[in-house]
């Protein structure tokens, strides 16, 4: 299947200090403007073609779990009614929404109302879409994965289930931390296009950074969204994707390239996007690019739009890069263990409970994939429900460390982790 992004891919990058209404809606405008506009975007696809702006348009965020929004778990619900009121104005009026949340319970309209997503949709008219029921997608080309659970709508709009494309789909994903991926942007937010507990089951599967790279790649190559919007307002660093600190990164980025939206939201931090296997696994199945010398900077907003409107990578990064956010900067030397033996083991990183703020409620273990649950909640000495894991069952997935509610699961790295991590910098 040909993929949208190939050569000389665009990223719009603009300057957006704040929520406040007025401001991120000017940020999206000209962000969208600066790729040529909606209609351009939509051109080719065949969806537009047949049916126009009465395309539907599937606004794929991030709903990761019931979280307020300056928690920065989720995508803002001012970046969704500036996407949403764009789309309005522009004459696209049949708008849906959702994503598959981390966790099956609330459900979708649930994390949506927690997020404060909900009441704008309710405000504009944007329906909720399908996203707790699936569709098996058998997917024989694929590298990694041969087939997938995609979510009703998904399935529906992508035409992956053997109908005609009904429509497009933006991804208005999150600007943060991830353990396993080191970064979640474009390429792992389409992760919730997988319907509920699939996506569990997935990460049983593929459990590499490398394999899961590669599943999502193939799954980038099927959802293919046309148009990616991230909320880079304030991000997420540290223990991500749930439980880090908030971290202004003042940015609205816009590109039709997943891979090259990544990899300035790479650079913005200082970590070189090769580290990232979501990179370049996608770059090897020719789902976007991130080669320098392949992406254009279209920068916008003030006092960006005052320093040059198309800058390369390099001179982003000289100007507007920012080395204090907390991300795995180092190698991985997991591929090489079984070379390295007792460095391996001394590489260490893995989950572990924060006693005084685990509640015991449970969420850690139903999330684990396992079937052996490799964390539980059992009782204490002192008689408090508490995780607890075995670490000789623990495939390192992190799951656990995602959902769990009162950021009370961190993830420790060993003595020389933590030395290399400190040194080892780009
Ligand atoms: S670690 Fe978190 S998810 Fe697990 S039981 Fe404690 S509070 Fe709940
Ligand atoms: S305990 Fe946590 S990190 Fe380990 S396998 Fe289960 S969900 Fe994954």
């Amino acid at each position: 299947m040909e993929h949208r992004a190939t050569k000389g891919s665009k990223v719009a990058v603009v300057r957006c200090d704040s929520y406040e209404r007025e401001s991120v809606s000017s940020a999206v405008r000209e962000a969208v403007e600066l790729l040529g506009g909606l209609d351009s975007i939509f051109g080719e696809e065949p969806a537009f073609k047949t049916h126009g702006k009465n395309a539907e348009i599937v606004l794929k965020l991030n709903l990761l779990n019931k979280a307020e929004p300056e928690k920065a778990v989720t995508t803002h619900p001012e970046v969704f009614r500036a996407v949403g009121e764009l789309l309005h104005k522009e004459g696209y009026g049949n708008l849906v929404y959702g994503d598959s949340p981390g966790s099956p319970v609330p459900g979708v309209e649930k994390t949506a109302e927690g997020c404060g997503i909900k009441a704008v949709a309710d405000e504009l008219g944007i329906r909720l879409g399908d996203f707790e029921h699936g569709t098996d997608i058998e997917y024989p080309d694929g590298k990694a994965a041969k087939r997938f659970v995609l979510c009703n709508e998904i399935a529906k709009v992508t035409g992956a289930d053997g109908s005609q494309p009904e429509g497009m789909i933006i991804n208005l994903c999150k600007m943060k931390t991830h353990q396993l991926e080191r970064i979640t942007g474009a390429v792992k937010n389409t992760f919730g296009c997988v319907q509920g507990v699939n996506k569990a089951m997935s990460h049983a599967r593929y459990q590499s950074p490398e394999h899961f790279a590669r599943m999502l790649a193939d799954l980038n190559t099927v959802v293919r969204p046309s148009l990616h919007i991230m909320d880079g307002i304030v991000a997420m660093e540290g223990n991500g994707p749930g439980s880090g600190d908030p971290f202004p990164m003042n940015a609205i980025l816009v590109s039709t390239d997943p891979v090259a939206l990544d990899t300035v939201f790479c650079t913005l931090i200082c970590l070189d996007p090769q580290l990232v296997a979501t990179n370049t696994a996608c770059a090897d199945a020719g789902v976007g690019t991130w080669d320098d010398e392949q992406i254009e900077i279209l920068l916008g907003g003030v006092p960006m739009q005052k320093e040059g409107a198309v800058i390369t990578l390099d001179e982003l990064a000289v100007k507007y890069a920012s080395r204090e956010f907390n991300v795995q900067r180092s190698r991985d030397f997991r591929g090489s263990m079984s070379m390295m033996g007792m460095v391996g083991k001394l590489m260490n990183k893995r989950p572990v409970v924060i006693a005084n703020r685990c509640v015991g409620c449970g969420i850690c273990e139903q999330t684990c994939p396992l079937e052996n649950k490799a964390v539980i909640v059992r009782e204490d000495s002192a008689g408090n429900r508490v995780a607890a894991y075995d670490y000789s069952r623990c495939i390192k997935c992190y799951c656990c460390q995602e959902m769990c509610p009162e950021r009370a699961i961190t993830v420790k790295k060993s003595l020389l982790a933590k030395i290399v991590d400190r040194r080892w910098k780009v």
